[in-house]
């Protein structure tokens, strides 16, 4: 039997805990599905040292059990499961949780976040748990004391290429281009760590291994057509992210990404009482400071949204 709700959220990133602060506080009794990554993407990051109120820093696991305490305590309704399917075309919503429970809801809030993106290659995925990892913070550890390459120039990879330092022998880092994209502090971090050899403009041609996974990988120079082997057991992608919005395809408005196109200074879709938060919506900031802003925003346009209708 499908079950009713004022308010669901779907996602539980700092967009989708933010979210369900501030609905359980105005009395929504918000239900959140936390999807297939509980905490979302800072579960698997290590320090934060950027969100405001933590001056020492802090875990970004620790960060996200304390926002799921925080909105449990005002009442949210946070469980396990996945949204497999939504029509928004009805009033309530609906939607469909693990392909088996469907719940019907007045207001729906997106905090749906971003996924890891790969380079396409098959050998990534022949290797993939055996020596390849989109997650530095989760799988560095099994590396220790190895040689490892990293491939990006974003402030992820800077983060991971210098978290990998500390537990590895050496890092190669990968990149396409001749500048990285990271700002500047993190920059300065991978340029002059000794462990941390870059190389410039260089792609990934094929992560090479056997039974016992990787073992090396061919890289090439985009310049001079140069190949190189460089002798790792560990290959890690931090190339970006995409967003997590394809059960919404067909029904809300998003760019060429997949990014859901909001209401300028607003959180509201192109259908009312749907409301989209965090790095589903934000393909510029993608902080977990403005994921918890425009949850908050989110929050607040579903409440007056439900109040105009007269739904709560
Ligand atoms: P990003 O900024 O989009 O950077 C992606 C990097 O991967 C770029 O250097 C890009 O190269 C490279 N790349 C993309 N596709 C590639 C491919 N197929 N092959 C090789 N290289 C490829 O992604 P991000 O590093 O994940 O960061 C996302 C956002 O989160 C950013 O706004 C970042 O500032 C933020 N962030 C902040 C922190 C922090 O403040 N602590 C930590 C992590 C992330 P090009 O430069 O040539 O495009």
């Amino acid at each position: 039997m499908a079950e009713h709700t004022k308010c669901l959220i779907i996602g539980s990133g700092p967009a989708g805990y933010t979210a369900a602060i501030y609905a359980s506080r105005a009395g929504l009794a918000p239900i959140m599905y936390q999807g297939p990554q509980p905490g979302g993407q800072l579960t698997i990051t290590n320090d934060v040292e950027n969100f405001p109120g933590y001056p020492e820093g802090i875990q970004g696991p620790v960060m996200m059990q304390d926002l799921e305490k925080q909105a449990r305590r005002f009442g949210t309704d946070v469980r396990y499961g996945m949204v497999t399917s939504v029509d928004f075309s009805v009033s309530p919503k609906k939607v469909i949780v693990d392909d088996t429970q469907e719940i019907l809801a007045d207001a729906v809030i997106i905090s749906t976040g971003a996924s890891a993106k790969w380079l396409g290659l098959p050998s990534e995925q022949e290797f993939n748990g055996r020596g390849v990892s989109a997650c530095a913070v989760c799988d560095g550890f099994f590396f220790r004391n190895q040689e490892v390459a990293i491939v990006g120039g974003g402030d992820t990879a800077a983060e991971e290429a210098t978290y990998l330092a500390n537990l590895c022998k050496k890092v190669h880092m990968i990149v396409r281009r001749d500048e990285l994209r990271a700002s500047q502090i993190m920059q300065k971090r991978v340029t002059s760590n000794p462990k941390i050899e870059m190389h410039w403009n260089s792609s990934t041609d094929e992560i090479l291994g056997d039974d016992s996974g990787v073992t090396g990988v061919r890289i090439k120079n985009n310049v001079s057509g140069e190949t190189t082997v460089l002798p790792v057991t560990g290959f890690f992608v931090a190339i970006g992210h995409k967003p997590n919005t394809d059960i919404f395809k067909g029904f809300l408005e998003m760019d060429e990404a997949g990014y859901i196109i909001t209401e300028k200074g607003s959180s509201r879709t192109n259908i009312a009482g749907v409301f989209a938060s965090g790095d589903a919506q934000d393909n510029i900031y993608r902080q977990a400071i403005t994921a918890a802003g425009t949850g908050c925003m989110a929050a607040l346009d579903a409440e007056r949204w439900l109040a105009e209708n007269e739904l709560h």
